[in-house]
């Protein structure tokens, strides 16, 4: 990939390393874990100003948004992908490596987090989601917009800084709870929700209909799942808008907990760290609050 890219030996000097080869699609927890413990590494080595991950978009933002909740650095770490084939008339990919090298480059990209770099635009890991199967567009940041653009090897932001502050340390083989997401529609099965409950999840995410509503064939299922301690999150399968405490559900009253700002996906990678450290849904409440929008 470098070598397809010679320009960037003028804007940085490049380590490169290869910590996994596959499809995104297939990406997994473990896989997470052993991304962000050497991201961890690196960013606390004084020789290194910045790290480029290259990833599969189809889960980036997941990937992204994990590093988000488990690196504290002041450092850029800046991740990219293509959305057409090196094979392909205009691949996408080398402007975009280019451009997370001159993003995690330069001086200004210090103190803003994780970051995702696609198609001139630059987006914060938090904000993140790919909304279009195909487009070299398809990444964007539907409530926040992105934090900043590049132009040639001009890097703008149009946000201050932002030091993001929740952070889960994690260990080299930790294993994560087990939390799954269960996608609401017209008419749903009760089994959807009872499999999880079963096999013992620890949490679930619900992708709901609207402001994260809940169908009332599986509502008492998760209010009893709630009852027992299995924490519940209430996202939505829309892709715009928060799921805001208390609206046409009594949160308080069944111990869910409102998803804020983050998507269904996201919200899963929340939830598993939240666990991590506690099993009080008011405390996770808490986690996700920081993610209002
Ligand atoms: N399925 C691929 C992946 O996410 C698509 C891509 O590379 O963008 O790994």
């Amino acid at each position: 990939l470098l070598s397809a890219v010679p320009q960037i030996g003028e804007i940085a000097q490049i380590t490169a390393e290869q910590l996994v080869n596959i499809g995104s699609q297939d990406i997994d927890e473990e896989i997470w874990i052993k991304l962000s413990c050497r991201v961890n590494e690196l960013l606390n080595c004084d020789d290194i100003d910045g790290i480029v991950i290259t990833h599969g978009t189809d889960t980036m933002e997941e990937s992204a948004f994990f590093l988000q909740l488990t690196t504290n650095s002041t450092k850029a770490v800046v991740l990219t992908g293509a959305m057409r084939p090196s094979t392909s008339l205009s691949a996408d990919g080398p402007l975009n490596l280019y451009n997370a090298v001159a993003v995690a480059a330069c001086d200004d990209a210090s103190d803003r987090g994780v970051m995702v770099t696609m198609n001139n635009s630059i987006f914060s890991a938090t904000d993140v989601t790919k909304m279009h199967t195909t487009d070299i567009d398809a990444f964007q940041a539907p409530e926040n917009g992105k934090i900043g653009s590049i132009t040639g090897s001009k890097v703008t932001f149009n946000t201050p800084p932002y030091h993001h502050t929740l952070t889960f340390p994690i260990k080299d083989g930790i294993k994560l709870p087990k939390v799954g997401i269960v996608y609401s529609y017209g008419g749903i099965d009760p089994d959807m929700v009872t499999f999880m409950i079963e096999n013992k999840y620890r949490g679930i995410v619900h992708a709901g209909v609207g402001n994260g509503n809940i169908h009332k064939n599986i509502f008492p299922i998760l209010e009893e799942g709630a009852r027992e301690g299995i924490l519940i999150v209430r996202s939505s399968r829309v892709a715009a808008g928060p799921v805001t405490l208390e609206n046409e559900v009594d949160d308080n009253k069944y111990h869910f907990v409102a998803s804020q700002g983050l998507n269904p996906q996201k919200s899963r990678i929340l939830l598993m760290l939240s666990l991590t450290k506690t099993h009080n849904w008011e405390e996770v409440q808490r986690y996700f609050n920081m993610f209002v929008l």
